[in-house]
């Protein structure tokens, strides 16, 4: 049994070690698959190396532009390879990491297809959001010298308030309005102490909180049609682990499903819509502002100039590791959008694009990979 739980921790510490080598902040991109069959599309060539060449078809054949990401995911890449780059991180949670896991793009570009899958808890292409806690609960599971217990919160930022989705009187359209406790270490972590919690023990204890969640959501729609992309969704899931001497880990996994990132034409838009888009463009780019001098280490980080930064501070920075999911779409018709997404999230990253340095770092996750492997089959073996 010693053996045992000393295989499990190394397995564990290399989890960790490769996260490390690979930073705190990663950024991927994934390009969904055309909705009409031939269509040649935007994006002329997408290497597992983790570049993306950008083709402007509308001007000329030859105008190419390439981005670097630390991974790119074509159209044909499932949920699963999706979620086995993500593995790592999510697990990383159990050891007390906090993690903020981003879906960021244009409307339509499958942000909440990866989050979610094609629907809330539906039972194929699961996405990253039910993969993930399918993962913390096996591990909370079968770790018997911690302890675990798991907590959900929901929430969505619109307009720049932060309202319950998980509240009683939420599906009374009443949205009780949350306030952020900036200085939240004296508060057990908690940056939205009012917010409902609930306990949970199991995947589907969380779906169901969160076809609740999206119900209420989907309630406020009066005005606006499609409000569920004009506003940003946070399903924060709170850890708590007390092993046999009485320490305590607490951390937290935020997967925020983002406000479209388009821009509307300013001189179509009035009223309502002019204000959400403002929000939303002044969110957006202060999340950028806020990765961007984390990813430059900057002494001076801007949460502050937003509801979703300031909500997730304690999530963003310091020991905590972040993931920029960029989501684009193929079509030619989308070419704008997609190379502003693709901006965003290169300026983001941290990806070097020196070969030297890429080659270096993956021949050293690729040794570390291989180490983890010979310790699941040994672990295995001895299950
Ligand atoms: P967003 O949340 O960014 O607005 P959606 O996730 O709703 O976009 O995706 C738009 C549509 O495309 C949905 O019908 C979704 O099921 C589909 N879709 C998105 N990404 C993929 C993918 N990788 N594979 C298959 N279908 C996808
Ligand atoms: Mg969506």
């Amino acid at each position: 049994a010693d053996g045992y739980h000393r295989a499990v921790k190394e397995n564990r510490n290399l989890y960790n070690m490769l996260q490390e080598l690979r930073g705190n902040i990663q950024v991927f991109c994934r390009v969904r698959p055309a909705f009409v069959a031939g269509d040649k599309g935007s994006i002329d060539y997408m290497g597992n190396n983790g570049t993306l060449i950008l083709l402007d078809q509308l001007k000329s054949q030859n105008v190419r532009k390439a981005f670097q990401f630390n991974k790119v995911f074509g159209p044909n890449a499932t949920q699963e390879e999706v979620y086995k780059e993500t593995e790592s991180l999510i697990r990383s949670v159990m050891d007390g990491y906090n993690v903020c896991i981003f879906a960021y793009g244009q409307t339509g570009s499958g942000k909440t297809y990866s989050m979610c899958g094609p629907e809330i808890g539906s039972a194929k292409d699961i996405g990253i959001n039910s993969k993930a806690l399918n993962d913390l609960f096996q591990i909370s599971c079968i770790r018997e010298d911690i302890k675990y217990e798991i907590h959900v919160q929901m929430v969505e930022i619109y307009n720049e308030q932060i309202r319950d989705l998980l509240s009683e009187e939420a599906s009374t359209k009443k949205y009780p309005l949350m306030h952020i406790i900036r200085n939240c270490s004296s508060n057990g972590g908690l940056s939205l102490p009012d917010a409902t919690m609930h306990h949970v023990q199991s995947t589907s204890d969380v779906m169901n909180l969160m076809k609740a969640g999206e119900k209420n959501r989907a309630f406020s729609c009066t005005a606006m049609n499609n409000r569920s992309s004009r506003s940003h969704s946070v399903l924060t899931i709170h850890v708590c682990g007390r092993d046999v001497l009485g320490n305590t880990l607490q951390s937290c996994l935020h997967l925020v499903d983002l406000a479209g990132s388009e821009r509307v034409d300013k001189s179509e838009v009035t009223g309502d819509r002019l204000k959400e888009a403002q929000h939303i463009n002044k969110s957006l780019s202060c999340l950028g502002d806020v990765i961007a001098a984390l990813a430059q280490k900057s002494s001076y980080i801007p949460y502050r100039n937003s509801k979703l930064t300031q909500l997730l501070q304690n999530s963003l920075g310091g020991h905590a590791k972040m993931l920029m999911l960029a989501h684009v779409s193929p079509e030619a018709e989308s070419y704008g959008e997609t190379i502003s997404t693709l901006k965003f999230a290169q300026r983001v990253s941290t990806v070097e694009l020196g070969a030297a340095q890429v080659n270096k770092e993956s021949s050293e996750i690729r040794d570390l990979r291989e180490q983890v492997d010979n310790l699941k089959k040994e672990l295995a073996s001895r299950e």
